[in-house]
């Protein structure tokens, strides 16, 4: 079986398939028009000593007063006031990990012919992550400009942000699991390994696929952080190529002097010794894999004292960190029968494609990684004492150590129906909050850590004069209990309130 099996295969899409979508957008708040959120508990993540009752107000997009006073001021004639008595308003919430082009469950081959439920799937996808309040995504590694345009375009969305084209080394993970004529098409901005330069076609030169190259693409393509991986494989081959030290602090001294913010993919010992090694600022994947170049440390029950001073050191450098714990679960929950038939299942995916989860065809992705047919009460224990253990004791020590976590969920991981577009963030918490993160350990990941470490805390992250009003309005404090992240009333979007359930898969659609 090939544990940790992330953004693997061919499921990216040949062409978007968006249909043109209907318009349904409420109405929108005329500019100038003042929004005022009144007697609202206010919880923002840079003043958590001070969660007063008070009111805030959106002026075009933007919050431009918090009053944290009471009884509160009057609102003048005119604006728009909406009652949070009972409430708490809290900043919308960021997944900074996510790929928006890959359709879970899903393989290439198998996208012949379901155009339609291809498109209802990504009319619904922005919308999804709304639902559960995320206003601001990052997708890590773009392979389809068209599909981030259609989301951006869509009429109700995040706010998108990403890293551009991704930087594998040549022949390295992830383009290795394409056939060797398909994967430099696939990732044009690979880096250039000379020691493998007879297995690199011809027609790409080494200038150009520098680290300092590749970098200066993903800059003038608009994107705000560069990803890079260090990861030599799965269970039945650990002999991928890997970048070196020298490629990684040429790829970290341009994306500095771009102002880019660098993104390891690594979930070994050895990766993210590596990224803390080379200065990136943020390691894209928890710890499962206790493996240091050939010495397997899988098997220790406890965590071993080498893997904790390299945690103490990540700890201290305060890079941004994202266990992602819901990878190992998005292939776990095949064997977890339940999964499909929940609730929230079916306000993030439409009827159809949830239908075709459910079909024979569907469930291809679990035989692929239980190759060897074990009943799922065993291959559930596999992953529960294997990986599972492992990076949820890694987690639990970083949170001791007050380790900078910014959230991220890598939705879709690879192509498995178990992470599924805002759901997979709420499940991911509760791994978090099962692993020992605090609820506002989890509230900071999720707000101020990630708008700090991706340099978007001039407009995101807290709720403060001049920042992009981005809210939400809650009817539990998150500070109180996780599933206040599933009692969301209302959505701000730019300022824009959208009720929640009007964003589900299941509300009628017109
Ligand atoms: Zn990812």
């Amino acid at each position: 079986m090939r544990i940790g099996w992330i953004r693997s295969v061919p499921t990216l899409l040949a062409a978007s398939l968006l249909a043109t979508s209907s318009a349904q957008s409420p109405v929108k708040p005329s500019p100038s028009t003042q929004t005022w959120i009144t007697d609202v508990t206010i919880i923002s993540p840079e003043n958590l000593d001070h969660t007063a009752t008070g009111t805030v107000v959106i002026e075009d997009g933007h919050i431009v007063r918090v009053d944290r006073s009471s009884p509160s001021l009057k609102p003048p004639a005119g604006a728009v006031v909406i009652s949070g008595k009972g409430q708490y308003l809290i900043p919308g919430l960021i997944d900074s990990h996510v790929h928006l082009a890959s359709v879970p469950g899903m393989n290439s081959d198998q996208q012949a012919g379901k155009s339609q439920m291809i498109a209802a799937y990504r009319r619904q996808l922005p919308r999804s992550y709304l639902y559960y309040g995320y206003t601001t995504i990052v997708d890590l590694a773009v392979f389809s400009e068209k599909v981030l345009q259609d989301v951006r375009q869509s009429p109700l969305h995040p706010d998108v942000y990403d890293c551009g084209e991704s930087l594998p080394l040549a022949n390295g993970y992830p383009m290795s699991f394409w056939p060797a004529e398909q994967r430099f098409k696939q990732f044009p901005n690979f880096i250039y390994d000379p020691a493998q330069a007879g297995k690199i076609p011809a027609e790409y030169k080494p200038e150009d696929h520098t680290p300092t190259a590749d970098v200066a693409r993903v800059r003038n393509s608009g994107g705000i952080c560069v990803k890079t991986f260090f990861e030599r494989g799965f269970a039945d081959n650990f002999r991928l190529p890997v970048i070196t030290p020298e490629m990684i602090a040429e790829t970290r001294r341009a994306a500095t002097q771009s102002n880019l913010v660098l993104f390891l993919h690594g979930n070994s010992f050895e990766s993210q010794k590596f990224g803390l090694a080379g200065d990136v600022d943020v390691i894209a994947h928890g710890m499962w894999h206790w493996r240091d170049r050939d010495r397997v440390l899988d098997n220790e029950p406890q965590l071993p004292a080498e893997i904790k001073t390299t945690l103490d050191e990540i700890a201290r450098t305060k890079i941004g960190y994202q266990p992602t714990i819901q990878v190992l679960e998005g292939e776990r929950v095949y064997f977890e029968p339940e999964f499909l038939s929940s609730r929230d299942v079916a306000k993030v995916v439409p009827q159809e494609l949830l239908t075709w989860f459910r079909s024979r065809e569907g469930q291809w992705f679990g035989d692929e990684i239980n190759e060897e047919h074990l009943p799922a009460e065993q291959f559930r224990k596999i992953y529960d004492e294997g990986p599972l253990r492992r990076v949820r004791q890694v987690t639990a020590y970083l949170a001791q150590k007050d380790a900078n976590f910014v959230f991220g969920t890598d939705t879709p991981s690879g192509p498995t129906y178990g992470n599924l577009p805002g759901l997979n963030g709420y499940l991911e918490m509760q791994q978090l909050r099962q692993a020992g993160l605090s609820l506002s350990q989890i509230f900071k990941a999720s707000t101020i850590n990630n708008a700090r470490k991706l340099k978007l805390d001039e407009q995101l992250g807290t709720i403060e004069p001049g920042k992009t009003a981005n809210l939400l309005l809650l009817s539990k404090s998150p500070l109180q209990s996780l599933d206040a992240y599933d009692a969301i009333s209302t959505i701000f979007l730019h300022g824009q309130p959208i009720p929640r359930e009007s964003l589900a898969a299941t509300a009628p659609q017109d």
